[in-house]
């Protein structure tokens, strides 16, 4: 007997902080002291098979309680969903969501409203490969084409991308997928790490860390700049020497500057050959961006991170303006947008490295940097995913870094669940964790 349709019966949120900022892991020039923190959804069904969806999406602390309110507006339009229709077209829930007339005031498409929605979205793709029984880049890349076109909202997109064109972007990067998953599942995806480079850490932690990424198999490492120009150049300078000629370093301005200081700024760091200036300036600054990037040749551009929406991304690649596209997985409306953002960059023929780090991050873009490569753009030359050695410990399938590459996951979903324990002891203010400290409102343990 078949069972009656099952539902969606409950999105539970979760405000996740971890007191990151007591160790400066994270620190950069414009984020002091971030306590990494999440702001986690689960979804749970009345599916007789018990499975469910997690999401979340990243914030460094203070306003972690604004994001997870934000998520608890969207329970009106996920309880009571059939479970079945909704894994099936999951971009179905993320039009809806974004068309919610009146919460789309908040944005349009950005900022905290637009974040939740990624959360929840997200939460839904955990479940669709889980009830598939696959890893997420599994799943998209053994997706037919046209169910993946259908996927994306490609309002405001067409001038640059229009579904017949994704289509044939989609059907040509299915070509040699089976020779190309053989390699993923050997080899794994590769990786550069930033855990070496964050601003608060001192010239010998930088050195040892440098050193010790190259022993680990790292071909680029990271270092945050920003802050003072002399610092910097003693930092290159240790982190160059450290790493020898032929490891890349790239430079992280965290949106420090404005776009003349930028170039200055840049060129002034040009003698230690650093391969990308990632956020140069702000975020939304399209042209800047474009400006910098002629004047900083052959230093590379790269930003993303920021990029509030698909829309963002198709004016930085109209504009000239990236080297290098750097998706977010938390940071837009979850998957569905993603994979518009993938194919504009392959449109544009522009690599992506996926930012990552933060709470999860590692764990959710792996699966969409490793569908890009089966399915879209073929290749991972010039193509890194970020990796910080930070709080992987609280996820019940974390990354798995091998000779500095990413290992392929196998477990099915989206690599997003958390760990019981963790949510037990880190949720603010109420966790076991935070309890414990004298003012938890003030983020430091005692
Ligand atoms: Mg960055």
């Amino acid at each position: 007997m078949s069972q009656a349709t099952a539902r969606i019966t409950a999105l539970d949120t979760h405000d996740i902080r971890f007191p990151t900022s007591r160790e400066l892991d994270g620190s950069d020039a414009m984020n002091p002291d971030p306590d990494y923190s999440a702001a986690y959804a689960v979804l749970r069904s009345d599916a007789a098979d018990g499975l469910e969806g997690h999401g979340f999406t990243f914030t460094i602390g203070r306003g972690n309680d604004v994001q997870v309110a934000a998520i608890e507006a969207l329970r009106g339009h996920v309880l009571g969903r059939d479970v079945e229709e909704l894994c099936a077209d999951p971009g179905s829930l993320s039009r809806d969501l974004v068309a919610d007339s009146q919460l789309r005031w908040l944005g349009p498409e950005k900022g905290v409203m637009h974040m939740a929605i990624g959360a929840v979205v997200n939460a839904v793709w955990d479940l669709a490969a889980r009830r598939a029984g696959k890893p997420l880049w599994q799943l998209l890349a053994d997706a037919e084409p046209e169910w993946l076109v259908g996927q994306i909202d490609f309002r405001y997109l067409t001038d640059a991308l229009t579904p017949e064109e994704a289509l044939g972007l989609l059907r040509r990067g299915r070509e040699g997928a089976g020779d190309r998953r053989a390699r993923l599942l050997e080899r794994g995806f590769p990786a550069y790490t930033t855990s070496p480079g964050w601003l608060g850490y001192d010239d010998d932690k930088l050195r040892r860390l440098a050193a010790q990424a190259v022993t680990d198999g790292f071909r680029q490492i990271k270092l945050k700049v920003g802050a003072d120009l002399a610092d910097d150049v003693r930092r290159c300078r240790a982190a160059r020497a450290a790493v020898g000629p032929d490891v890349r370093l790239a430079i992280d301005a965290n949106q420090r500057w404005n776009v003349d200081e930028a170039i200055r700024w840049t060129r002034a760091l040009a003698e230690f050959g650093p391969y990308w200036i990632e956020e140069p300036t702000s975020p939304d600054d399209v042209l800047g961006h474009a400006r910098i990037r002629h004047a900083v040749g052959p230093v590379k551009v790269a930003a993303g991170e920021h990029l509030h929406n698909r829309v963002m991304f198709k004016q930085m690649l109209q504009a000239g303006a990236l080297d290098i596209v750097q998706i977010d997985a938390a940071r837009v409306g979850g998957v569905n947008e993603n994979l518009a953002i993938l194919l504009l960059a392959a449109r544009f023929g522009v690599p992506v490295c996926p930012h990552a780090g933060g709470v999860g991050l590692c764990e959710l873009v792996q699966h969409l940097a490793m569908f890009d490569y089966l399915a879209v753009s073929g290749s991972t030359e010039d193509r890194v995913i970020e990796y910080v050695d930070h709080l992987h410990e609280h996820f019940l399938t974390p990354v798995v870094i091998r000779d500095g590459h990413y290992s392929a996951p196998t477990a099915p979903g989206f690599s997003a669940a958390m760990r019981p324990e963790s949510v037990a002891r880190y949720t603010f203010p109420g966790g076991t964790y935070w309890a414990a400290c004298p003012d938890p409102r003030k983020g430091r343990a005692a």
